[in-house]
């Protein structure tokens, strides 16, 4: 098997999208962008021994490299169109590449996003890299640098499902035998908050997706937007098996933050219903510069540790 049948055998799909005016196969994809749109682009990786273990399951990694670029795309509020995949394998094993690509290519085809293109290579460590490309009206995305004092503060679903699940794999040296359906379904195949994003946009002022941690991303959208905020943790829904600490700066939850004037909370409450996905009120964007933790009427001490970062020491 050498690259043109990797890429032949597991990654070039048929697809029917008038978008794609060449997919893969030439030097580079052409791709036709609606009228009225912009571009919006982003790109994540993942790293054997630094995002999943050499014992994952080749469809979660799949899966989730995929979710994991959506969720970008969601918290701009854009809708995802196309992907490029670049792959670094180090070893060649067919089995492993057909699990690979199914699970990328379903959560594609569930966000109606096509694989156009990538670049496939052997080297050291396995890691791959997703581009994905969407599109949105015209000056409509959601901006981290948005946010407005008195805005009240949103997080879509529950907050640490990736921790939980991951302190069970620790426990069990990895063995994801032990993992139930739920935990590995958060682990490896994260919802992608995409078409509610998609409606949310015209509420909110900002957004951001909760990769590294809700402490360390809510830090982000107010230093961006030079607020503070208040959170109240007695509203922040989080998993159980774990402490609301650990749920606030876990990673890998794929949750959206938003933050949505008061007088659009009906709409938003509306929306949270249609597309079934609970929608917390957390706390409020303030005009001071600091992020301030409530149980309830009570300040509580802000956690040293506020989110993932992969060069912090
Ligand atoms: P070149 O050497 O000109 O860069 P390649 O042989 O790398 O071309 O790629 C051939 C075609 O296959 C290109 O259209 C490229 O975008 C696509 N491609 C390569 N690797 C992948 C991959 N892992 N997934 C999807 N498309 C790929
Ligand atoms: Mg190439």
């Amino acid at each position: 098997m050498n690259e043109k049948d990797i890429i032949q055998t597991y990654f070039t799909k048929d697809f029917d999208d008038h978008s794609v005016i060449e997919g893969i196969g030439d030097d580079a994809a052409i791709v036709s962008v609606s009228n009225g749109h912009e571009l919006v682009i982003t790109t994540d990786t993942m790293v054997e021994g630094k995002h999943f273990s050499k014992q994952a399951p080749a469809y979660g990694i799949g899966y989730k490299l995929m979710a994991s670029n959506l969720s970008d795309i969601a918290a701009m509020g854009a809708s995802p169109r196309w992907a490029t995949l670049t792959l670094t394998l180090n070893t060649l094993n067919p089995s492993w590449l057909q699990e690979f690509s199914n699970g990328l290519l379903d959560c594609a085809q569930i966000h109606n996003v096509i694989l156009i293109g990538g670049d496939t290579t052997s080297g050291d460590c396995l890691n791959m890299s997703i581009q994905l490309i969407g599109e949105v009206s015209n000056g409509e995305a959601m901006l981290r640098s948005h946010a407005q004092a008195n805005d009240k503060i949103f997080i879509t679903g529950v907050i640490g499902n990736a921790a939980s699940a991951l302190d069970q794999l620790r426990n069990s040296e990895f063995n994801h035998a032990y993992l139930s359906e739920s935990q590995y379904a958060a682990l490896y195949m994260p919802q992608s908050r995409v078409s509610l994003a998609i409606e949310l946009r015209k509420l909110a002022n900002a957004a951001i997706d909760i990769s590294d941690g809700l402490l360390h991303e809510l830090e982000i959208i107010c230093e961006a937007s030079n607020v503070g905020a208040t959170l109240n943790l007695e509203n922040v829904p989080f998993n159980n098996n774990i402490s609301i600490e650990q749920a606030m700066t876990a990673g890998e939850d794929y949750e959206l933050l938003l933050t949505i004037p008061d007088h659009l909370l009906k709409q938003a409450d509306l929306l949270s219903k249609k597309h079934n996905c609970l929608l917390s009120n957390i706390g409020q964007i303030t005009n001071s510069n600091t992020v301030e933790l409530y149980q309830g009427d009570q300040l509580i001490p802000y956690p040293k540790y506020s989110g993932y970062d992969h060069f912090a020491n």
